[in-house]
């Protein structure tokens, strides 16, 4: 016989569509939606996402993985949708330009029309870089961005940019439930260690006494936020009253330059290495820190993991998988 307890969760059990589920963040919002009892489809097409990220799941009976692209439509049944497929490593989006703005739109369209005909909420992972390389700082989230519609970092930004166009429109025109994310820097396990973003790259570097690539001055600035709090974020965001669309910032507001996280990396690590500067790419924000006020006023959320230990975590990680031997 059930216990009341499970009686409760089964009462608010629901079917959970994630898009994106396999990669870096979507593996840990599955992880959360399981534990908490719910059905999860997690849908990937495996460009940046591993399956060792979600191989853990993988033959729980409430857990199924869909192997499919978002730029093609989908039809299934689901009960709400967190929509996060999208590359988001500048190597990696930059690698097929075109493929990430369809992604970000084309995705948006589709996953906005499955949400218009189940009529369920929907969900999305949009992001910092919205803003630009900005002239307000911190950022809030009435501030318009400054950004470069046909550099090299475009695809990203204004595909996401476009996909925040849709999902208002959406939800003004169709009277969808949305929930609009802008995420800062995030950081933690199941990064893809070779994917380019600069806690990966510092921390892999650091273990492997490599020198550490600093790009420009390492000046630059950023707020590095820990994986397990913008994961309450995003299910906070989600379950908040229906007149809460976003779009809501989410990410720490420590601010740091790179330089800084350079040192932390090798001191935390104990690493011998050394730093060396590289040139900066192009159309690198100057800095970047998130105004949270909205979030705190609305889904009553703020970061709680500090940068030492949220690092601490990230580089037991990446040792035991260097140890383990997985190229890097
Ligand atoms: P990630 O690259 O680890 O995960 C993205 C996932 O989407 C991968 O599993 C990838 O295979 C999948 N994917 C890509 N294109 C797809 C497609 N066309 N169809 C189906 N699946 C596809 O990146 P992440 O850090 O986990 O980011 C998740 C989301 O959060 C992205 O939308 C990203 O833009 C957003 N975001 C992340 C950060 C961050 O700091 N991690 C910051 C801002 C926004
Ligand atoms: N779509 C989907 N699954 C659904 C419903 C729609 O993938 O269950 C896709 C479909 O490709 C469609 C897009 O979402 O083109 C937008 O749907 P919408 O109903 O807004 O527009 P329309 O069908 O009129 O193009
Ligand atoms: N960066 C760096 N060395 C690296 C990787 C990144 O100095 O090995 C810098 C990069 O130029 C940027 C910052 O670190 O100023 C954050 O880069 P990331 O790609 O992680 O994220 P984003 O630029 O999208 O915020």
């Amino acid at each position: 016989m059930s216990s009341r307890a499970d009686q409760a969760l089964a009462a608010n059990r629901r079917t959970v569509l994630v898009t994106g589920g396999a990669g870096f963040l979507g593996s840990h919002l599955c992880d959360r939606l399981i534990a908490e009892g719910h059905d999860v489809i997690c849908l990937d097409n495996f460009f940046t996402g591993r399956k060792q990220n979600i191989e853990h799941l993988i033959g729980h009976p409430r857990f199924e993985l869909v192997r499919h692209d978002v730029t093609f439509p989908l039809y299934i049944e689901v009960d709400e949708i967190y929509n996060l497929a999208c590359p988001a490593s500048p190597v990696h989006y930059q690698h097929d330009p075109v493929q990430t703005t369809k992604t970000s739109v084309h995705g948006a369209i589709n996953m906005l029309g499955l949400a218009k005909r189940l009529k369920c909420r929907i969900f999305q992972a949009s992001t910092s870089e919205v803003y630009g390389d900005p002239f307000v700082h911190p950022q809030t989230e009435d501030y318009w961005g400054n950004v470069n519609p046909i550099g090299p970092r475009s695809c990203y930004d204004e595909g996401k940019r476009c996909a925040e166009t849709l999902f208002f429109d959406y939800h003004r025109q169709h009277g969808l439930e949305i929930k609009v994310a802008r995420i800062f820097n995030t950081y933690g396990p199941r990064m893809h260690p070779n994917d380019g973003r600069v806690v990966s790259n510092f921390v892999v570097q650091a273990l492997k006494g490599e020198p550490i690539t600093i790009y420009g001055d390492g000046s630059q600035t950023r707020s590095f936020c820990y994986v397990d709090d913008l994961i309450e974020g995003f299910v906070r965001l989600m379950r908040s009253p229906g007149s809460v669309t976003g779009p809501v910032n989410l990410g720490n507001p420590g601010e740091f330059t790179i330089r800084e996280l350079a040192e932390l990396a090798i001191e935390m690590t104990g690493s011998a290495s050394t730093l060396t500067f590289m040139p900066l790419p192009q159309d690198d924000p100057r800095q970047r820190q998130p105004d949270i006020t909205r979030a705190r006023d609305q889904i009553g959320w703020e970061p709680k993991v500090a940068l030492r230990d949220g690092l601490r975590h990230t580089i037991g990680y990446f040792d035991r998988l260097l140890s383990a031997g997985v190229p890097a």
